[in-house]
């Protein structure tokens, strides 16, 4: 079966508070972010920034437990073994700062990096970055799956793209507006996106954005897909749990108006979320990556 990227977290964050999701530890061995990225997305891993520079500076934003942080880095020192790295992490959460100074700790030779760690949200940062009267330039920022859970996402993109150097770039990675879930979204917008913590949005909007603006980027899609057959079956306890993580409604199934829920389900049934194959059914996930140019 297809690879599952890392989808959206704020399941992990609640089993982080107390909720038993035996499950959803289940669900994420399936995902196999960092070799589905290398594979589908060279560009990903430092697009030509900072060419020719001794040392680089290098952000990460939401960059969770830094997986894929350091598999950049790792790409970045094979091919230039000279170059030094500062790397600003910026990762609100304690217990994913935590799980990445793990990983630091455990891989060797990573002397060449120096790490700055912010326990901060995105807009956290800005305050501290605006307030201490930082200008440091930025050869490299990425921001993977994390613009759900800024309230401003364009406003954060213009901040951070403002931090960039004249050659930097900013990385953006988001589910595509031609994913299920742009549809899902676009269709139950005032039922499953007025959370607080987290909003629904897709590559598309921040296009929508960035053109708006003028702003030069380039765009790559990442095609993705999940199996979400269990969905479908009342009861079925990683059914339920797919749909919360669909939906991000804890125990939708159980706490959603019927209606509500038969829309959903019968939504995710149609060729704009998901295909059929050999009686299953397969849900688009494709991701899309944007690498934005810095501000003129
Ligand atoms: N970039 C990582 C993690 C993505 S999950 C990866 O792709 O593997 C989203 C991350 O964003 C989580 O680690 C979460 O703690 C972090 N996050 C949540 N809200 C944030 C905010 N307001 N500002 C910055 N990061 C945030």
């Amino acid at each position: 079966m297809a690879t599952i990227p890392r989808i959206l977290n704020p399941m992990l964050d609640r089993t982080s508070q107390g909720h038993n999701f035996g499950l959803f530890e289940d669900l994420t061995q399936y995902m196999f972010h960092v070799p589905f990225l290398k594979a589908q997305c060279p560009a990903c891993f430092f697009p030509s920034v900072g060419e020719g520079k001794a040392n680089l500076n290098v952000m990460g934003v939401g960059s969770g437990a830094g997986e894929i942080d350091l598999e950049m880095f790792s790409q970045l020192h094979l091919k230039h073994p000279a170059v030094t790295v500062d790397n600003q992490v910026v990762e609100p959460s304690a217990q994913q700062l935590h799980l990445y100074k793990v990983l630091v700790s455990q891989k060797p030779n990573l002397d060449y990096i120096k790490f700055t760690w912010n326990k901060m949200t995105a807009t956290e940062f800005e305050k501290h970055w605006r307030e201490n009267h930082l200008t440091k330039k930025m050869d490299f920022i990425h921001m993977i799956q994390m613009l759900y859970y800024v309230k401003d996402p364009g406003a954060t993109v213009t901040f951070y793209q403002s931090l960039l150097d004249r050659n930097g770039k900013l990385l953006v990675i988001l589910v595509s507006d031609e994913s299920g879930w742009g549809k899902l979204w676009r269709t139950f917008r005032t039922q499953l996106c007025n959370t607080e913590i987290s909003q629904c949005v897709t590559t598309g909007d921040i296009k929508a954005y960035l053109d708006s603006k003028t702003v030069s980027y380039q765009s790559y899609k990442l095609p993705s897909q999940m199996d979400i057959t269990e969905c479908f079956t009342e009861g079925d306890q990683r059914g339920e749990l797919l749909l919360d993580f669909l939906t991000e409604v804890l125990d939708f199934s159980s706490t959603a108006p019927p209606e509500l829920k038969r829309g959903v389900l019968d939504l995710l049934k149609t060729p704009d979320c998901s295909k059929e194959v050999d009686g299953r059914v397969i849900f688009n996930n494709t991701l899309e990556v944007l690498v934005v140019d810095p501000l003129q």
